[in-house]
């Protein structure tokens, strides 16, 4: 009985634990899953804000272009440039003299007002005429004071343009600030040769901090754009990086521009956050918590027009775009919590009803027990003995060998209550049982209490003669309990008469039952106190 509890609380714990494995691995799938949706959902938005920038830079470019190219074709602002080139070669190269200086001012009175208007309502920032070779200032019409410089060395595209003398276009950054530009080369007709002649180069520009905060505005994203150091330090004015970066001590990189002014302080809160590769790209956006929101965070790589055309160049720095994504991470945490309720519910559900089915069965499983066993001595009884020596039969026959049955029946049992009590006879059958038990030496030798003071012994695999011994042995254990019995006319102790019967006498359980009865009575006849059994 013992066994069978201990048997059916293990597996029940087994049981138990597997199936709360399989919820603790439901629980992490859907976790995963949820996470993995989480983040397709904001790296998704993230290159949608990619492409979109990407299509505002090149729309950015374009109205660059277009003006660029439509002022380039006014051949009265060209006449005067070249007068002026026509000057500053006869007065020395450089910023020229005062016949350079005379058509600098004439070209830019017809153009300021026109330009003044452009910058106000369209948020250009540079109008800029270069002389060739290499880049030397003729006129900035959006500040004429400074003129006369040489930017060889920063102004690719107005060098490229006057190598080649077609247009360019890109990123790049000057001595104070960078710009997005379009350069494009200006022809004229020369009046004393008569010929079409290369006049110079025509700058068009503006900044990333326009494009941002319309950007930014459009796509309700914020947006910044960071250049390296190494970038920084190698095209502007010493002295102004180092006291970018001594202002601004939380910034590894340049901040250029920013979508908004409060969009600055959250760049400085972002970077440390994030993981930036080398090369500025990123497979995926990266959720980031920031002072208590959820931000995530994408960028890409940013090349100026030098590292463009040349290709090989590294990253001259990056675009990040971040947004609050507080309200998507708590719906995922949602649904975690969820899920995690669902798996606990589950699980305690499952449980009981598990824990119910096993107790059924245990149940049942002691009742059948009981059913088989005497609550007197717990010798298994008549019910059990019905069952199993028919099983026992057969196997002994299939097996080519013989069963013996013993049945043993205290004498003068009935004198014995009468003359100690029934409470002295229940102790008296108890003791009996023991010394029976302990007689049996086979693993497959089995003991009932048929009834009353009347016990069965069946013995598989034991021929007559084993059986024989076997009941000698039985009678001299009940002997040797001395247990007085002054009543009994053929011991003062108790004792017992034995029936002896094998499976070669009778095949059949009833019969076999019957012949082993028949020589208890003979045994009885013959005085008691022994036993008795066929002849061989
Ligand atoms: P014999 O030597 O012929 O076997 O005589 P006997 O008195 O033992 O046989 P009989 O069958 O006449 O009486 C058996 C008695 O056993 C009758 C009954 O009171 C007693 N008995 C049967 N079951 C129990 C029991 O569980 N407890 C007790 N104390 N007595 C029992
Ligand atoms: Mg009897
Ligand atoms: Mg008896």
């Amino acid at each position: 009985m013992t066994k069978f509890f201990t048997h059916s609380h293990k597996s029940f714990l087994l049981v138990g634990l597997l199936i709360f494995l399989l919820d603790i691995l439901f629980v992490a799938i859907n976790y995963r899953s949820a996470q993995q949706v989480l983040y397709a959902g904001i790296t998704s938005h993230a290159l949608d804000h990619e492409k979109q920038f990407g299509f505002a830079l090149e729309m950015a470019y374009t109205n660059l272009g277009q003006l660029s190219l439509l002022i380039s074709r006014n051949d009265e602002l060209n006449q005067l440039f070249l007068a002026g080139k026509k000057a500053v070669e006869a007065e020395g190269g450089g910023a020229g003299g005062p016949q350079a200086e005379r058509f600098r001012q004439a070209l830019l009175a017809r153009v300021k007002g026109g330009w003044d208007e452009m910058a106000k309502a369209f948020g250009v920032r540079q109008l800029h005429y270069h002389l060739g070779p290499g880049s030397l200032s003729f006129l900035r019409v959006h500040r004429p004071e400074k003129y006369g410089d040489r930017m060889d060395d920063l102004r690719h595209t107005i060098v490229d343009t006057h190598e080649e003398k077609t247009g360019r276009y890109g990123f790049e950054t000057g001595r104070i600030y960078s710009g997005l530009r379009s350069v494009v080369p200006i022809w004229t007709h020369d009046p004393e040769s008569g010929e079409r002649t290369y006049v110079g180069a025509l700058e068009v520009g503006t900044s990333f901090d326009q494009l941002l905060s319309s950007f930014a505005d459009s796509y309700s994203v914020h947006a910044a754009v960071l250049l390296t150091k190494d970038h920084v330090e190698s095209k502007m004015f010493p002295e102004f990086v180092r006291k970018f970066f001594a202002d601004n001590p939380a910034f590894n990189f340049y901040l250029e521009a920013a979508s908004s002014p409060p969009d600055e302080e959250a760049v400085a809160m972002i970077l440390p956050k994030i993981d930036l590769a080398a090369d500025f790209a990123t497979p995926q956006a990266q959720l980031i918590r920031v002072s208590g929101k959820f931000l995530s965070a994408y960028f890409f790589p940013l090349y100026d027009y030098q590292a463009d055309r040349q290709g090989s160049l590294s990253p001259s720095g990056f675009v990040l775009f971040w947004d609050d994504v507080s309200e998507l991470v708590a719906e995922f945490r949602r649904s975690v919590w969820i899920n995690i309720l669902f798996a606990v519910s589950g699980f305690i559900v499952i449980e009981a009803i598990l824990l119910a089915v096993f107790r059924r069965e245990l149940r049942l499983e002691i009742l059948k027990k009981q059913a088989m066993t005497d609550g007197l001595t717990g010798f298994f009884n008549r019910h059990y003995f019905d069952k199993t020596l028919e099983r026992d039969l057969n196997l002994a026959r299939r097996a080519g060998k013989e069963l013996s049955l013993i049945v043993c029946d205290v004498d003068s049992f009935k004198k014995f209550n009468d003359r100690y009590g029934h409470q002295a006879g229940d102790r008296c059958l108890v003791e009996v049982a023991g010394a029976i038990g302990k007689a049996l030496r086979r693993e497959s030798d089995w003991a009932v209490r048929f009834g009353g003071e009347e016990f069965v012994v069946v013995l598989p695999g034991t021929d007559l003669a084993g059986a024989r011994l076997m009941a000698e042995r039985l009678l001299e254990a009940v002997r040797r309990l001395r247990i007085a019995h002054e009543a009994s006319e053929v011991s003062p102790f108790v004792t017992l008469s034995a029936g002896i019967a094998t499976s070669r006498e009778a095949d059949d359980p009833a019969e076999l039952f019957n012949a082993a009865d028949r020589h208890l009575y003979q045994a009885k006849e013959q005085g008691r106190d022994r036993w008795h059994g066929a002849l061989e």
